[in-house]
């Protein structure tokens, strides 16, 4: 009988021909310690920067008691169940507080903004009174405290209200802006270096020969990096050659926190860069159970990070968002890395093969009874780049579906403007 070695099973989350990608995902933020530069920015400029340190309200908002209408600021204890009489003795403006005292049978008007006084407690709607001169008539029933906004209703004094972690939003800006505060502290921003492999690829501008393509791949790194906040090194095409590749990575390495290239991780041509990473850090060559961006190098050179994407254009934009936007995420210290996902109805019939997880390209879209449902944007290879253009998400297949019907409930991720 021959002897029979048994191979590691494709579901061995450690077998490296058939990485899973959680697995994939865990072992990336393993690797990964958030850094620890900040600085000091005034607020518009904290837009999209990662918050280092937890905002503390220093007062409370609101900072009095006001009322949310226009109308008749009252004490409850006055009010009778059909009707009430009370004596209007001041008003109070937003920015204008009435300071006397409104005695019982007393009341004030008063408008949305201003504070409540004291001895009051519930505001009646202009719309529920008569008024006569200073003579009011209250009609109807108002439970206490109707309309009365509290001080500290919002946000209390000395609250979390903005943890660190957090990425800055425009409502984060205004909210900042109302507590008073001008300047917030932030995670210093990360240098990412990256270039393309290929002795097929040219530049714009350059004449393509016969099997000569023009390198995207820069392009849609640079717009995704750009969007996540990151500086950016580009540099440049690199042919498939050792001397090049070694100096550029090294160079690289010098300059930035993270590295990622694209291209040249397969077998094959992938050698070079194989070679070279090998002999100047620690990476480890990836397959991935999914479909497209099978192949992935990762590792660092001494302390940067380094990302080695497949060739394939959509390969390269769904290892990114999969992959190198959670660790940069992790990296700058951002607490929220998990991409939002919904189930919705797919209107189109979805081909697919069991074997490996497979992220395709989806289009939300809003049907014409106003339901949010997703379509494929047809062929589904990982050299159609237009297929990016077109898509809004994408469709999420786990790796035993074997294709499903139109109508069929499918989870999406939609790109969040990323792509
Ligand atoms: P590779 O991973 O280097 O074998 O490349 C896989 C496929 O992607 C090949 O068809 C390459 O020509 C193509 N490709 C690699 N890099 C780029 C790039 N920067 N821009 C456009 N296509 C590329
Ligand atoms: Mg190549």
């Amino acid at each position: 009988m021959p002897e029979f070695t048994p191979q590691p099973s494709c579901a061995d989350p450690e077998d490296k021909n058939r990485l899973s990608i959680a697995a994939a995902r865990q072992r990336i933020a393993d690797l990964i310690t958030p850094l620890n530069g900040w600085q000091r920015t005034a607020i518009r400029d904290s837009l999209d920067r990662i918050l280092a340190a937890d905002i503390i309200s220093p007062i409370n908002v609101p900072s009095h008691n006001n009322s949310a209408m226009d109308g008749f600021a009252v004490r409850f204890s006055d009010l009778e169940k059909e009707s009430t009489q009370l004596k209007q003795v001041g008003i109070a403006f937003a920015g204008q507080p009435y300071s006397g005292d409104v005695k019982p049978g007393e009341c004030i008007r008063i408008m949305t903004g201003a504070v409540l006084p004291p001895d009051c407690d519930t505001i009646v709607m202009q719309e529920q009174v008569e008024s006569q001169g200073e003579n009011i008539t209250i009609h109807g029933q108002h439970p206490k405290g109707n309309h009365a906004r509290y001080a500290g209703e919002d946000i209390k004094k000395g609250e979390v209200v903005l943890a660190k972690g957090r990425r800055i939003i425009p409502a984060d800006l205004g909210l900042l802006a109302s507590l008073g505060i001008a300047e917030v502290s932030v995670m210093r921003r990360i240098r990412v270096a990256f270039f393309s492999t290929g002795d097929e690829l040219r530049s714009i501008g350059d004449t393509l020969e016969s099997g000569q393509i023009y390198d995207s791949n820069r392009y849609t790194l640079y717009g995704m990096l750009i969007r996540l906040g990151v500086d950016v090194i580009d540099m440049g095409v690199i042919p498939d050659q050792k001397e090049p590749l070694r100096q550029t990575l090294i160079e690289a390495s010098q300059q930035a926190d993270v590295i990622i290239t694209s291209g040249g991780v397969s077998v094959g041509d992938a050698d070079y860069v194989k070679e070279m990473l090998v002999e100047l850090g620690h990476v480890d060559f990836w397959k991935i159970a999914m479909r497209p961006g099978r192949p992935l190098a990762y590792g660092q050179i001494d302390d940067t990070l380094f990302f080695g994407l497949p060739g394939n254009p959509v390969s390269v934009m769904v290892t990114f968002y999969q992959f190198v936007m959670p660790a940069l995420r992790q990296l700058i210290g951002e607490a929220n890395i998990d991409s939002m996902t919904m189930q919705v109805t797919c209107s189109d019939d979805i081909r697919k093969r069991p074997g490996r997880f497979e992220y395709q390209r989806g289009i939300l879209y809003i049907d014409e009874h106003g339901q949010t449902k997703v379509k494929t944007t047809g062929g589904q290879g990982s050299g159609i780049l237009h297929s990016m253009s077109y898509a809004n998400c994408f469709i999420l297949l786990d790796e035993a579906c074997d294709g499903l019907p139109a109508n069929s409930v499918v989870t999406v991720q939609p790109f969040a403007g990323l792509i």
